[in-house]
């Protein structure tokens, strides 16, 4: 299969998809909050699996249009959540992610809420999780939305201002420290991390200090970190190896007194 077809498929053409079992979540349903077929993203990261963004944007209102509405999201997650109880199909995680950066969705808050209850009618022993980049955390309607969630896995691929650009090539108006605050004052966030080798690279030792000091910083609950597994939408980038991710594990749990799990 060419490329380009592989990466086609991994943008989502349903609200709700899965159960996918997912090795940090478990068997995960997705709620896909940025509609059908296409990607949108405040990030460019040269590592995703959807390819290219567009068009990058970071501010909630903008206007977004074919975004389909918190009501739609809630109907469609309320109907495959029957058909999963009356199937007897057990889920672990309710899982806000999809094509994009899910925090731009205007009404999260909402589809939050109508989340939470639907999983306490039907599968009440699953958590809500969220995928998230980090670049809206310090917006407070995103923040009181964030609330609302059991699992907070939120992005921080590298300790710098530069080397975030260069990897999540973020939109215009994004800023590094304000992000970083903003995931500090987070409660029980977990960090997630791509670390990649080829044309950029965020394994080098000095760039492993500086990202385990903001780690430090934030004082998260735990880190995920891992490598490519898909086709990225740079073909200059590589996998780094089990072993490397291994060593910035022990080095990051050393230096920043937080588990850190490879995946
Ligand atoms: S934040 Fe996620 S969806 Fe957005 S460009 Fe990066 S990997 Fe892709």
């Amino acid at each position: 299969m060419k490329r380009e077809t592989r990466r086609r498929l991994l943008v989502k053409e349903d609200l709700i998809y899965g159960p996918l079992l997912s090795r940090r979540l478990g068997r995960s349903l997705g709620v896909n909050l940025l509609g059908a077929g296409a990607k949108l993203c405040s990030f460019n990261c040269r590592y995703c699996q959807c390819g290219w963004t567009a068009h990058p944007i970071l501010k909630a209102t903008e206007p977004m249009a074919d975004l389909p509405s918190g009501e739609k999201i809630a109907d469609a997650l309320g109907t495959r959540l029957q058909q999963l109880c009356r199937e007897q199909i057990p889920i672990d995680a309710i899982t806000f992610s999809g094509n994009g950066e899910p925090t731009l969705h205007p009404d999260l808050q909402a589809i939050v809420k109508a989340a939470s209850a639907l999983r306490d009618t039907y599968v009440p022993h699953a958590k809500l999780a969220i995928l998230s980049n980090s670049s809206t955390v310090h917006w407070p309607e995103v923040r009181v939305a964030l609330q609302g969630i059991d699992l907070k896995l939120m992005k921080l691929d590298a300790g710098s201002d530069t080397l975030v650009r260069r990897i999540n090539l973020p939109a215009k108006g994004w800023d590094f420290a304000t992000m970083v605050q903003g995931l500090a004052k987070l409660d029980g966030v977990l960090l997630q991390a791509m670390f990649v080798w080829g044309k950029v690279a965020n394994t080098a030792p000095l760039a492993i200090r500086e990202w385990s000091d903001q780690v430090a910083e934030i004082r998260p609950r735990g880190v995920h970190i891992y490598t490519l597994d898909r086709v990225p939408a740079d073909p200059g980038l590589t996998p780094v190896s089990r072993g490397v991710l291994e060593s910035i594990a022990r080095y990051a749990r050393r230096r920043a007194h937080v588990p850190v799990e490879v995946y």
